[in-house]
């Protein structure tokens, strides 16, 4: 069967443009797509693929072959960047300090224009086009985390906005117990390029796949204040649907005030997340 790629549109603009971020956005924009329809076909449909998230579904959308070098040297250079800079950093590093970077250090090497312009495509693309419908929290490519706003969560590596969620993650610490810890708190674009087009690239470049899991740039509320939280020494099972069995769970349900972000059987092309906790609008 023939893969779906991104709209072809978007490719031709790829190729041919030379033009600014902001005419690339506004082309994007205005290149219309249609919805489907939520009928009982539709969502029947909807829910086997959400359920069979980490599967290929026949309607697909892949990154198109003609792209495939630039997204797999992508990969790599964030991959190194993130190694390079160490895990910490990498976590709130703004999408111009992450080109910067990489034209200093010759392990990572400057991203080619190519390299960049691709970003841009994905990151103004509308994501509703291979499945993600939420909306974008996020809309500037370059938005920064600005040091002042985070801090790190106790006896941990990894960041939290300061107030609401920074507060949040406190109170059920002392609620919960130690049996509770942070698993992902604030990511930044760079992040967040990683984590979505890593799960892509394992997937032969399959953005639908990846964004059923990982939001794609612009589009994680992990950028304005979301985290997530897992049961002590569970490990990688704290991101799949055991965590539901755990005393951790049970305790947030039972708390009450706790919302989640990807409920089970949500309509945002997202797979149940009951450890994704929901911070802001
Ligand atoms: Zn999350």
């Amino acid at each position: 069967m023939k893969r779906r790629t991104l709209l072809k549109a978007l490719a031709f603009g790829f190729i041919q443009w030379s033009a600014s971020k902001q005419a690339l956005a506004q082309h994007i924009i205005n290149t219309s797509y249609m919805l489907p329809e939520m009928n009982d076909d539709f969502i029947k449909d909807y829910l086997h693929k959400m359920i069979n998230f980490n599967k290929p579904h026949e309607d697909d959308i892949y990154v198109p072959d003609s792209m495939g070098n630039i997204f797999s040297s992508i990969v790599m250079r964030l991959r190194r960047q993130q190694e390079i800079v160490g895990h910490g950093n990498f976590q709130v590093l703004s999408f111009d300090d992450g080109l910067s970077l990489a034209r200093k250090y010759p392990a990572i090497e400057a991203f080619t224009k190519a390299e960049t312009r691709f970003m841009e495509m994905i990151f103004y693309s509308q994501a509703e086009q291979y499945g993600f419908f939420t909306h974008k929290p996020l809309k500037e490519l370059t938005v920064r985390i600005r040091e002042k706003d985070v801090a790190r969560a106790p006896h941990s590596t990894i960041y939290l906005y300061k107030g609401t969620p920074f507060e949040t993650f406190n109170k059920l610490k002392k609620q919960i117990g130690d049996q509770l810890i942070l698993t992902s708190g604030v990511r930044g674009i760079m992040k967040q390029f990683l984590l979505f087009f890593n799960k892509a690239y394992r997937n032969n470049g399959n953005l639908s796949l990846a964004s059923r899991s990982l939001a794609p740039p612009g589009y994680s509320f992990h950028g304005i204040g979301d985290f997530d939280v897992g049961q002590v020494g569970l490990g990688a099972a704290n991101f799949s649907k055991i965590f539901t069995n755990t005393e951790v769970f049970k305790k947030l349900k039972a708390l009450g005030y706790i919302k989640f972000r990807y409920p089970d059987k949500n309509l945002l092309g997202v797979r149940f997340e009951p450890w994704h906790i929901k911070m802001n609008a």
